[in-house]
C-alpha cells in the first residue's frame, strides 16, 4: 500500500507582501521519485525549506509521514543534501570515508570510534552511490558529480527513508547526468528510498523519476514521467513563463574539466 511521505495542503508562503508560494497541494508517496522543475526565483528553496521545517508554515499545512510538521520528531528519516554541500571540499583534506562518516556523528557524537557496524554501514553507503574504488581518495580530487555522490552516501549513513536533493545535477558533467540518474535510480528502485529533488534545469529532468511537478509559485503541473513528456512546448513555455528552448540548451554552467571516470556504471 502507498503511504503518503509529504502531504502539502493549500500552501502559500511569503516573505514580504507578494506570495512567492501559492496555494500548493502537493503528495510524494511511498517510493515515488519525484523531480520538481522551475526557473530561478520559483519558490523551489522556500517550498524545501518549508519541508524541512527551517521556515514555518504560514498558511495551509505540511504532514511529514503522517504527521503535522510541528509535531513531527523523526528527522533520521529525512536526508537532505543541500546544494552548498560541495562547499566542503574546498582546501579541506579528507577522504571519502571520513566525509561519508561524518553523517553518522548525529547518531555518534564526534570523536568516537566507530564500530564495525559503523564501518560497514558507511562502506555500504559508499557503495550505493558507486564510489567504492574512491573510498580512500581525497574529496578534493573528485569531479563535480563523484563529490555529489559522496554527499548522497553521507546522507544514506543515517538510512534516511526519504531523500531530498536540492540541484543535484549542478557541477555534473553532462554527459555523466544520465548515469548519475542511473544511481539515484538504484536508490529508489532497490533501496526503496523515496527521492525528491529540484532542479532549475527541464533539461537535466530524466525519464528515470516517476513523477514531475512544475512550479512557478503556483503548482502548473504535477503528474507522472510519461504525462509530463506529453506537455508540448507551449504548454512548457507558460508553465516556465520564458522560452523552454533557451533553457533546455543551457548548460553552460556545468563542469566541463572534469570526468566522472570509474563513478558510472
Ligand atoms: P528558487 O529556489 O526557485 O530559485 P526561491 O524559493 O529561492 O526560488 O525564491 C522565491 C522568491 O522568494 C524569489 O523571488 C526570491 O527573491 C524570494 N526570496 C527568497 N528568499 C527570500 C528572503 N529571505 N527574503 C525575501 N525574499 C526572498
Amino acid at each position: 500500500m502507498t503511504q503518503p511521505i509529504i502531504e502539502i495542503n493549500h500552501v502559500s508562503y511569503r516573505y514580504e507582501k507578494e506570495n512567492v508560494l501559492e496555494d500548493i497541494n502537493l503528495t510524494i508517496n511511498s517510493g515515488d521519485f519525484l523531480g520538481i522543475v522551475g526557473p530561478n526565483g520559483s519558490g523551489k528553496s522556500t517550498l524545501l525549506k518549508l519541508i524541512l521545517n527551517l521556515l514555518k508554515v504560514q498558511k495551509g499545512s505540511i504532514k511529514l509521514f503522517g504527521q503535522e510538521i510541528s509535531r513531527f520528531k523523526d528527522w533520521q528519516n529525512i536526508g537532505f543534501v543541500s546544494q552548498k554541500a560541495n562547499s566542503f571540499n574546498t582546501g579541506f583534506p579528507a577522504t571519502v570515508f571520513e566525509v561519508v562518516s561524518s553523517g553518522l556523528t548525529k547518531k555518534l557524537g564526534l570523536f568516537k570510534f566507530m564500530s564495525k557496524a559503523d564501518q560497514a554501514t558507511v562502506l555500504h553507503a559508499i557503495e550505493s552511490v558507486g564510489m567504492h574504488e574512491f573510498a580512500g581518495r581525497n574529496i578534493g580530487e573528485l569531479s563535480g558529480g563523484q563529490q555529489q555522490r559522496v554527499f548522497i552516501a553521507r546522507a544514506l549513513v543515517s538510512e534516511p527513508k526519504l531523500l531530498i536533493l536540492d540541484e543535484p545535477t549542478v557541477g555534473v558533467d553532462v554527459k555523466n547526468v544520465q548515469s548519475f540518474y542511473e544511481m539515484l535510480d538504484d536508490l529508489n528502485k532497490k533501496l526503496g528510498i523515496t527521492l525528491l529533488l529540484v532542479t532549475h534545469d527541464i533539461g537535466t529532468i530524466s525519464d528515470k523519476v516517476t513523477h514531475v511537478a512544475c512550479l512557478n509559485k503556483n503548482l502548473h503541473f504535477h503528474g507522472n514521467t510519461a504525462e509530463f513528456e506529453s506537455l508540448n512546448i507551449n504548454e512548457m513555455s507558460e508553465i516556465y513563463g520564458h522560452d523552454v528552448h533557451v533553457l533546455t540548451h543551457n548548460h553552460d554552467h556545468h563542469d566541463h574539466h572534469h570526468h566522472d571516470k570509474g563513478a558510472g556504471r
